[in-house]
C-alpha cells in the first residue's frame, strides 16, 4: 500500500517537473511544428549561447537569451554553443524569426537582429513558468508580426513617472512584441522635457501646484474647483532621456516623442505668456480637459520657440517620426486675436483650421531639415494635411481612413478599442479610478486596424495600431500596470496576427499561463476579464 502511494506520488512528481512545453505564447507564433517522435532537449544551466562575432546587437541579444534562459554567453567560433543566434533568415519581414530545436541544439534565426530578439522572447515565454526540468520537444517554431508599427503610448505629463518605471514599462512592451513607445512629454498640466536653451520649462512649467480632487473631465468653473494642494512635479533630463532611448533601442523599441502643439500648451504659456494670444497670465493647469488658451499662431516668436524645443527634441530622440500633437486645439482665441487674424490675411487663409495647418507645415519643413517626419492626431486633417504628415487616428477610424485614401501613413488608435484609461470591467467599484468608458479585453482583441472599405493599395498606408494610456487618473506605476495588463496582451495579437490567425478562446487559454508570468515578473494586472 505504502509502496503504491510512493510510486504514485513519484509519478505525479515527475509529471510536475517534466512539463510539456508547447511554445504557445502571446503573441502566438504563426507556425508550431512539434516532432512526433517524442524527442526533446533538456535545457540546463551551464549551457551556452553563441552569436556571430563582431555584431554588437547580436551580442546584446545573446546576453538577453542568457539572462532569460539561465545560460552562459560565448562568441561564435570559439566553441560550439548549445543555443545559436543568427540572422540571415530569408523573409521580407525584418521582425520574422524561426526557432529550431533538435539534435544539434537550439537555433534562433531572424530576418534581422530584431527578429532574433522576438525569437528569444518566444522561447523565454514558453518556459517562463517552469520550475523543474525544462524539456523542449524537438520543433520548428516561427513567427512574424503583421504590422510594422506596434505602439503603446504613455502620458507622463498629467502624472510624472520616474525613470526606473519608464524602463520597467519598456520591459513590459518588449515582452509583448511592441516596437514603438509613444512618449507624451508635455501638456497643460506639466512640462516634462528638459530644454537646455529654455531652462524655465523644466524648472517651472514642470510644477503643477495643485490637482483637482475627484472626477473632472471638463472645466465648467476651474476657479471654484476643490484642489489637492500637493504639487505634482518632475521632468526628465536630456541625459536621462538619452539613457532611456538606448535602453529601448536594445529591446528594438523606437521612442516617438510628442510635444503637443498648438493646444495643450498651458504649462509652457505659464512661463512664456507672450506666446499666448491674450498674453496671460497663465498657470500650470490643475484641472483636466481642453483649454481655450493655445499658442498664438500670429506671433513669430511662437515658431522660434517651437524650433528651439523641437531642435533639442531631435538631438535627444533619433526617431524618424516626431509627434506634433495637434489635437483638441480650440480656435476661439485665434478668432479674436489681431496677430492671428493678420497672419491669416497675410497668408490668404479662409479659416482658422488652415492656420493650424500653416504651423504644421512650418514644423514639417523644419523637421525635414533634420531628416524627420511629422505625425499628428487626426485633427491635423481639418485644415488640410501637410505633404508628408502621418496621422494618428483616435476619434474612431474615419480620420485614418481619410488619410489612407490621401496616401498618408496612418496609425490606428481609436478610443473604442485602444483607450486603456477606460474601465476594463463593468463593475467600476471593483476597479481603480478610470476616466470613464468601458473597454473590456474582448473588445481590444476584436480590433481590426484596417477598415474593410479601403482598397488594397490604400490599406498599405495603415502602418499599425497603438494603445494609449492617458494618466489623468493614474497616480502610480501600479495603477498604470493595472490599466495596461492584460489588455496589452490582446493588443499584441492585434498587432502581430492576421484576422484569420486570431482566436479569442484560444487566446484566453494562453493568457491564463501568461498571467502567471506577469505574477512571476512582479507586474500588477487586472485578474478578471470581460
Ligand atoms: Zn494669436
Amino acid at each position: 500500500m505504502i509502496k503504491q502511494i510512493l510510486i504514485l506520488s513519484l509519478a505525479a512528481f515527475c509529471l510536475n517537473t517534466a512539463a510539456e512545453i508547447n511554445y504557445q505564447v502571446i503573441p502566438m507564433p504563426q507556425q508550431i511544428d512539434i516532432n512526433k517522435d517524442g524527442k526533446y532537449m533538456v535545457l540546463s544551466k551551464g549551457m551556452t549561447v553563441g552569436y556571430p562575432s563582431g555584431n554588437l546587437q547580436m551580442k546584446r541579444n545573446a546576453e538577453f537569451a542568457a539572462e532569460y534562459l539561465g545560460l552562459n554567453v560565448i562568441e561564435e567560433g570559439k566553441k560550439k554553443a548549445d543555443v545559436n543566434l543568427m540572422t540571415g533568415l530569408k523573409s521580407s519581414n525584418p521582425d520574422a524569426y524561426v526557432i529550431t530545436i533538435g539534435q544539434k541544439g537550439i537555433m534562433i534565426q531572424g530576418a534581422s537582429e530584431s527578429g532574433v530578439f522576438y525569437g528569444i522572447q518566444t522561447l523565454r515565454k514558453s518556459i517562463m513558468n517552469e520550475t523543474g526540468e525544462i524539456r523542449l520537444p524537438y520543433a520548428v517554431v516561427s513567427g512574424e508580426p503583421r504590422f510594422t508599427y506596434r505602439g503603446t503610448e504613455l502620458d507622463c505629463a498629467r502624472h510624472f513617472f520616474p525613470v526606473s518605471f519608464i524602463k520597467k514599462f519598456i520591459d513590459i512592451l518588449a515582452l509583448h512584441g511592441i516596437n514603438r513607445f509613444h512618449w507624451h512629454l508635455t501638456d497643460d498640466q506639466g512640462w516634462r522635457f528638459e530644454v537646455k536653451a529654455l531652462p524655465e520649462l523644466a524648472e517651472k512649467a514642470s510644477v503643477r501646484p495643485c490637482t483637482i480632487i475627484g472626477k473632472n473631465v471638463g472645466l465648467s468653473n476651474p476657479d471654484n474647483a476643490i484642489y489637492d494642494d500637493t504639487p505634482e512635479t518632475g521632468y526628465y533630463t536630456q541625459e536621462e532621456m538619452r539613457d532611456i532611448v538606448a535602453y529601448a533601442a536594445e529591446r528594438y523599441i523606437t521612442i516617438i516623442p510628442e510635444i503637443d502643439l498648438p493646444g495643450h500648451m498651458i504649462a509652457a504659456l505659464s512661463v512664456y505668456p507672450e506666446l499666448g494670444c491674450t498674453g496671460g497670465p497663465y498657470k500650470v493647469w490643475g484641472v483636466w480637459g481642453v483649454a481655450d488658451d493655445v499658442l498664438c499662431a500670429g506671433n513669430p516668436k511662437t515658431l522660434e520657440f517651437l524650433k528651439t524645443v523641437y531642435g533639442e527634441l531631435c538631438d535627444v530622440f533619433p526617431s524618424k517620426l516626431i509627434h506634433i500633437g495637434g489635437d483638441e486645439s480650440p480656435r476661439v482665441r485665434w478668432k479674436s486675436c489681431p496677430k492671428c487674424q493678420a497672419k491669416m490675411k497675410e497668408l490668404n487663409l479662409s479659416n482658422e483650421a488652415q492656420l493650424q495647418t500653416y504651423i504644421n507645415k512650418e514644423m514639417e519643413a523644419f523637421l525635414a531639415t533634420k531628416g524627420r517626419q511629422i505625425i499628428g492626431w487626426d485633427e491635423t486633417l481639418e485644415g488640410g494635411l501637410s505633404e508628408n504628415a502621418a496621422v494618428m487616428s483616435w476619434r474612431g477610424y474615419d480620420g485614418g481612413k481619410a488619410a489612407a485614401k490621401l496616401h498618408h501613413q496612418v496609425v490606428m488608435t481609436p478610443t473604442n478599442n485602444c483607450y486603456f484609461d477606460y474601465y476594463q470591467l463593468k463593475n467600476r467599484d471593483a476597479q481603480p479610478l478610470g476616466i470613464g468608458g468601458y473597454l473590456p479585453l474582448s473588445k481590444v482583441y476584436s480590433m481590426e486596424p484596417v477598415p474593410s472599405d479601403l482598397t488594397k493599395e490604400e490599406a498599405k498606408y495603415i502602418m499599425g495600431a497603438q494603445c494609449n494610456l492617458w494618466t489623468e487618473y493614474m497616480l502610480s506605476p501600479d495603477h498604470v500596470e493595472y490599466m495596461l495588463l492584460p489588455r496589452l496582451a490582446a493588443m499584441s495579437e492585434v498587432q502581430w496576427l492576421k484576422p484569420e490567425e486570431k482566436n479569442y478562446e484560444q487566446f484566453l487559454e494562453r493568457l491564463a499561463t501568461f498571467k502567471q508570468s506577469y505574477q512571476r515578473l512582479g507586474y500588477k494586472f487586472c485578474t478578471s476579464h470581460e
